[in-house]
């Protein structure tokens, strides 16, 4: 029966962490958060984000564009008016945007070194390079989990499902830098019919899809670390991507969902901040 590899202890040490920086900075860093139009999945976030932030120390401001300030051009202008703002440290922007805003063109306007969720094309490359100062949240939270089991990624059989650019992506490169042989899984793989066997082969296998059941438990290798990252609702509860009773039969280690991943991100969101706060001085 594998051993449960949960978020919350690992999020108490990183927080105790950042409340001694906090302290040894002398001031209160802060983080702006920005809510473009009608968001309600995404309140749910910025109310845990703003407890998290107060318990560490954090200040917490909320700009919301909401009705017809919801634009791509206001956007830009909040960014660049928080870019300049010196009494503000890290600029997030809750996700998801509505349809009339370009993600990938908004994103290049928050300057690299208040880019707290590290989705600035700047940090993107630095991630790439192996000299990233700030990383994306939750590929961070993931090595922080696999850490925490003790495993030496060197030479590890790793499958990720899922390529995006704030898991997959970032998580691929983190893992090579580990010289762990990484594969990166997605939909095509499935649609080929492909997927089954990458995940059977998998020593570490880490999956952020948003599935429920994608993954089935007899899929998975004996002794196998399972990271599930995916958030889904099924009968009225949250769910991860990866069948948990029969997969938890056969790993070494696995996260639950809820409590695996989710609790560690928004402590690296703050823990980032820091960061932020040092490539600013
Ligand atoms: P995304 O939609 O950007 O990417 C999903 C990926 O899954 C894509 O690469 C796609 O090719 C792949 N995919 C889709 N269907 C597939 C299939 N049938 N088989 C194999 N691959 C398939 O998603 P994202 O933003 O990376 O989020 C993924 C999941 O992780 C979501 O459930 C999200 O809610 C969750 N998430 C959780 C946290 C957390 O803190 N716990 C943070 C971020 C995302």
């Amino acid at each position: 029966m594998a051993k449960l590899l949960e978020g919350k202890p690992l999020a108490e040490k990183i927080k105790q962490e950042i409340k001694r920086q906090v302290q040894s900075l002398g001031f209160k860093p802060v983080l702006a958060s920005i809510m473009v139009g009608e968001n309600i999945g995404a309140k749910a976030y910025v109310r845990s984000q703003e407890a998290v932030a107060s318990d560490l120390g954090i200040g917490y401001q909320f700009h919301e564009l909401a009705g017809q300030e919801a634009t791509e051009v206001k956007l830009i202008g909040l960014i660049d008016k928080l870019n300049l703002d010196n009494s503000v440290n890290g600029i997030i922007i809750q996700m998801p945007l509505p349809q009339q805003i370009d993600y990938k063109k908004v994103r290049k306007f928050i300057s690299p070194d208040k880019d707290v969720e590290g989705i600035n094309p700047v940090n993107i490359g630095q991630v790439m390079l192996g000299k990233a100062k700030i990383v994306p949240c939750t590929a961070s939270a993931v090595m922080e989990l696999l850490n925490s089991t003790g495993i030496n990624l060197y030479g590890k059989e790793i499958k990720i499902v899922g390529y995006s650019e704030i898991v997959g992506k970032p998580l691929a490169t983190l893992l090579l830098e580990r010289f762990a042989t990484v594969s990166i899984c997605h939909i095509a793989t499935n649609e080929v019919g492909n997927l089954e066997k990458h995940v059977r082969e998998a020593e570490v296998l880490i999956v952020a899809v948003g599935q429920a059941g994608l993954i089935k438990g007899e899929w998975i290798k004996e002794g196998a670390i399972v990271v599930d990252v995916g958030i889904s609702r099924l009968n009225g509860k949250i769910v991860g991507d990866v069948e948990f009773e029969s997969a938890e039969k056969r790993a070494s280690y696995i996260t639950p969902v809820p409590g695996g991943v989710g609790p560690l991100t928004v402590v690296i969101l703050m823990r980032n901040l820091i960061e932020a706060v040092r490539l600013q001085q």
